[in-house]
């Protein structure tokens, strides 16, 4: 479960990003977080894996307080709470099963990877976890020759190869093509329903938050304005 009571999150002195953020979230929840730029749905996401740290209040992670969280146990609670970017952050020039494999190993430098720093059984989990987005056959391509969709879904299965508990994903599918958008959320919510993963999406698509998950958080000004099931969003939200 994912605690929030009463979090606000400064940036500077000037930009109150979250106020008064109070959430429980259950495990193998599937959430969309809705809201204009600004809003500060890029700051909620970004402090359930400490990437930017709260400035007040309680958040937990099952029971954990993540502000406490340091050194060799904030890295291994960030293999249990993977991250997807709207821009990928893959290795373009490196094939997919590299990108995927360097799940395995976020402490060593890439180039160990490509030096082939790794167990066959990390090879064959990676293949696994491109065959469950559907790109097994892309597994020894360069990433640069991949469309946007399919590039989305190399950083999906990297984050599946982690095995993690919970998915933050920024965005993800704010630079795809409409029809391209609605298969990567269609993969979000499988990896969502089969394996029980916690997911949070940030998405300005209201449609696509409303079509594929199943709890709206709506931000405004830092504060949740809206918090329910996607199918009781009334237009105003
Ligand atoms: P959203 O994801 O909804 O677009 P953000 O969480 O990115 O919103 O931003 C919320 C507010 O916090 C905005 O006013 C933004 O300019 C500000 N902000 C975000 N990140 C930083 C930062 N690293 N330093 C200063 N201000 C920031
Ligand atoms: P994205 O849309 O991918 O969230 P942004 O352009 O909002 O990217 O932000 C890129 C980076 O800049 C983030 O790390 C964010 O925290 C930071 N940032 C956003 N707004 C501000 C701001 N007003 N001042 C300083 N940093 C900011």
């Amino acid at each position: 479960m994912i605690k929030f009571e009463h979090v606000y999150k400064r940036y500077g002195n000037d930009v109150l990003a979250l106020k008064d953020v109070n959430l429980e979230i259950q495990q193998g929840e599937f959430i969309g977080i809705i809201g204009l730029s600004g809003a500060g749905k890029s700051t909620l996401i970004r402090t359930i894996n400490k990437m930017h740290p709260i400035s007040e209040g309680v958040l937990e992670v099952d029971d954990v307080s993540v502000p406490a969280l340091k050194g060799k146990e904030l890295r291994r609670f960030r293999r249990k709470v993977g991250m997807i970017f709207q821009s990928f952050n893959l290795v373009t020039r490196a094939k997919v099963i590299t990108n995927v494999l360097s799940a395995f190993v976020p402490d060593l430098p890439f180039w160990r990877v490509l030096l082939g720093y790794y167990k066959k059984e990390e090879e064959i989990k990676a293949l696994e976890a491109l065959d469950r987005v559907g790109i097994l056959d892309k597994a020894y391509t360069r990433v640069d020759q991949l469309s946007g969709g399919q590039q989305q879904r190399v950083a999906l299965a990297r984050t599946l190869a982690q095995d993690p508990r919970i998915i933050l994903a920024d965005e993800p599918v704010a630079s795809l093509d409409p029809v391209t958008a609605a298969v990567v959320m269609q993969d979000f919510k499988n990896i969502n329903k089969d394996d029980n993963i916690t997911i949070l999406i940030n998405i300005h698509h209201v449609e696509l938050a409303l079509e594929y998950c199943d709890r709206i958080i709506g931000i405004r000004e830092g504060a949740v304005v809206y918090d329910g099931p996607s199918d009781q969003v009334t237009p105003e939200v």
